[in-house]
């Protein structure tokens, strides 16, 4: 009866594509993924130059459709932002996340994960205290919460950020600015903000260690970070030469697939309660 609703329906509104169909299916199924546990986090680590060591994971969201297999999220947050849905849906990955935070750290390691919020999430009058109450109902220190934004949700109305940051590092949660150097925005937010650290954006990583211009860019970062006392995350390290690159320009923690992918919940378990870090 579905396949035919859907034929149904494209016969009479031929202007509709198929792109925009499957947006309109993939939206009423997006409201059941939560649910339904179709949602899961995986995890990549962000690895200390220094030592190899471990500096925290980042959870990245993964929807498994029962038909369509893995949705990417560069498909579903979009969509989930603009109905709405990223509210449910990323109060989902933040009880999911102190869950696991939780559990891993039973174990005596000093586990730190960190979620992205998107700019509507980050708006969200309540978050705060919806933080609060997670970080207590799991009982996970908030300094072992971190928090990934991009310059657009910040930037949107500083004034409010500001405040929303205030509060989040009260609650002693570190803060990162993603995708670092994409934004639109002057730098001067990186004096005004509370934040911690900032994270080189993939592009700028990619061509190093050949392409002299990102090279100067990534210098540039880190020599403006080291001056505001910011932490620095290259993100996207593929290779060796990337990361001596980095190493040698003074970057303190990498993350990519050279060390690895983002991995389910599972397999990190029996390596975070072997790691010393
Ligand atoms: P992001 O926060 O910039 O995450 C980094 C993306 O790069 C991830 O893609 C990750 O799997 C991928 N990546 C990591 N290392 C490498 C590498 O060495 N090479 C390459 N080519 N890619 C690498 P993913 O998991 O598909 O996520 C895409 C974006 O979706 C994220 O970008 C983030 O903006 C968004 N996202 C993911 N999970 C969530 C979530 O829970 N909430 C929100 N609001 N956004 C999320
Ligand atoms: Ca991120
Ligand atoms: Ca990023
Ligand atoms: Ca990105």
């Amino acid at each position: 009866a579905k396949a035919g609703g859907r034929r149904c329906f494209r016969f009479f509104d031929r202007s509709m594509n198929e792109h925009a169909v499957r947006r309109l299916e993939l939206e009423a199924q997006l409201r059941q993924a939560i649910d339904s546990n179709q949602l899961e986090l995986h995890y990549q680590p962000k690895v200390l130059v220094e030592t190899g060591g471990l500096a925290g994971l980042e959870a990245l969201l993964r929807w498994n459709h029962p038909e369509q297999g893995r949705i990417p999220p560069m498909e579903f947050i979009p969509l989930a932002e603009e109905t709405g849905l990223i509210i449910p849906l990323s109060y989902w990955v933040i009880e999911e996340a102190c869950r696991k935070l939780a559990k891993w750290r039973k174990g005596g390691a000093d586990v730190k994960v960190a979620i992205n919020l998107s700019a509507r999430q980050f708006h969200d009058e309540k978050l705060p205290q919806r933080i609060e109450a997670i970080l207590q109902r799991n009982k996970v220190p908030g300094s072992a919460l971190e928090i990934e934004l991009t310059e657009g949700a910040v930037m949107d109305d500083p004034g409010r950020a500001i405040v929303i940051l205030q509060r989040l590092r009260a609650l002693g949660l570190r803060v990162s600015v993603d995708d670092f150097g994409t934004g639109y925005s002057s730098l001067a937010y990186l004096k005004r903000f509370p934040i911690n650290a900032v994270k080189i954006d993939r592009s700028f990583v990619m061509d190093l260690p050949g392409d002299a211009e990102d090279a100067a860019i990534v210098r540039a970062i880190l020599d403006l970070a080291r001056a505001l006392n910011l932490d620095v995350v290259a993100e996207g390290v593929e290779t060796a030469e990337q990361l001596d690159f980095l190493a040698q320009a003074g970057c303190g923690q990498v993350q990519g697939y050279y060390f690895s992918p983002p991995r389910p919940a599972a397999e990190l378990d029996a390596w975070i309660s072997k790691a010393s870090w």
